[in-house]
């Protein structure tokens, strides 16, 4: 398989941790005999330097062009003085999701046997297990609706705008994502008050009926939802939902993880096309120091080869090179270990290898 991947490394750690996942993919490539071709850009903060715009169009076109685009973190205190529209995570992030179509963001959130530790919560609780995927509507909604203020300032409207073939789009990406899981979806929503919450019941029943009877649904409200998560994760597959309520959970999902450098994401468009970031930032505090836990991003690339380029395989593999380091000992500092965002990289790699 011949691709051309977008890296848009970006800033702080980003740089740091992409190049690992890049050298994974390289890695990758040669095992299982793809031609992968890499086309970096700048992007965020270090494109504002450059370019004075924090997506320049140079960087947009080449992500449109390529078949994939891998991201690692946007943004910084440098910067945080810029006007808002400026900024690197508004500027950047916002308008390539808009650009680019990405109305599916995907978000596993697992505990790692051997990291358990890490996580928040009791071990009888981690007991019933904790392996999810959030696959929330990103391009709709309330983010996307009209945000206005009255003349007086003294009163403020938001709206919620969802339509029928915006929902039935991510359903369906649930449904396929389910399919390949443990064929459980619970869609998450409101219905008790929000009529969009309705219109999302209705349309994921039919949806369901029609195209994916064998896996079973259920519904339930986003305040007991966020209760579950923390008191039961484990009966939780695939959770379908809406953009607010999915950018809540899915933050609530990742921290009950325990690790946010070991967390990947991938938003998508129909046609699989899609981009993969960690879901950390740019971590300032500790840029440049080489000591970033590049797992995010190696797992990020992992969705690439799952989601983007259908290469379950290859994915698999990496997952599995992933858990065999971490099995064998490899520890960053943010999981209580000394290894450096090289080392870590290294570990995979030579899992990978002796796969
Ligand atoms: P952050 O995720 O960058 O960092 C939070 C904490 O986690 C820090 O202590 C950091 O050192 C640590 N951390 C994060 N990733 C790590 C990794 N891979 N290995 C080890 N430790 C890691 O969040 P923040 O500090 O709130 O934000 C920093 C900047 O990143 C801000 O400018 C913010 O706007 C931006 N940001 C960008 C994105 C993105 O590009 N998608 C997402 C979130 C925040």
């Amino acid at each position: 398989m011949e691709k051309t991947i977008a890296v848009i490394a970006g800033d702080g750690i980003g740089p740091e941790i992409t190049s690992e996942a890049v050298r994974v993919l390289e890695e990758v490539a040669d095992r299982f005999g793809h031609v992968f071709t890499f086309d970096e850009r700048l992007v965020g903060g270090a494109a504002y330097d450059a370019h004075g715009d924090c997506l320049p169009d140079s960087t947009l076109e080449a992500c449109k062009r390529a078949d994939a685009v891998l991201l690692g973190a946007v943004g910084g205190p440098k910067w945080d003085s810029l006007h808002p529209e400026k900024r690197p995570e508004r500027r950047a992030l916002l308008t390539l999701r808009r650009e680019l179509g990405l109305f599916a963001n995907l978000r596993p959130a697992k505990v790692w046997p051997c990291l358990r530790d890490a996580s928040p919560l009791k071990p009888e609780i981690l007991d019933g297990g904790l392996d999810l995927l959030v696959v929330r509507e990103l391009t709709g909604g309330v983010y996307f609706g009209r945000h206005e203020f009255s003349a007086d300032g003294r009163s403020a409207v938001d709206t919620m705008p969802y339509s029928v073939p915006e929902i039935e789009r991510i359903a369906r990406v649930a449904f396929a994502a389910a399919e390949k899981r443990r064929g459980k979806v619970v869609c998450v929503d409101k219905a008790n008050v929000l009529a969009t919450s309705r219109l999302w019941r209705e349309t994921v029943k039919r949806l369901h009926a029609e195209e994916a009877p064998g896996l079973e649904l259920e519904f339930m409200y986003v305040d007991n939802a966020a209760m579950q998560l923390v008191r039961a994760p484990g009966r939780f597959d695939v959770i379908l939902t809406e953009n607010m309520f999915g950018d809540i959970l899915s933050d609530e999902a990742s921290q009950i993880t325990g690790s946010i450098g070991l967390l990947p994401s991938a938003s998508l468009r129909a046609d699989g096309f899609g981009m993969f970031e960690p879901i950390h930032g740019s971590a300032p505090d500790i840029a440049g120091r080489g000591i970033a836990n590049p797992l995010a991003a190696i797992l990020s690339a992992s969705l690439l080869l799952r989601h983007g380029f259908g290469l379950a395989a290859e994915a698999e593999a990496v997952d599995r090179a992933v858990s065999l380091a971490l099995e064998a000992g490899l520890r960053t500092a943010d999981t209580g270990g000394g290894a450096s965002t090289r080392e870590a990289g290294d570990a995979v790699i030579s899992k990978l290898k002796r796969l």
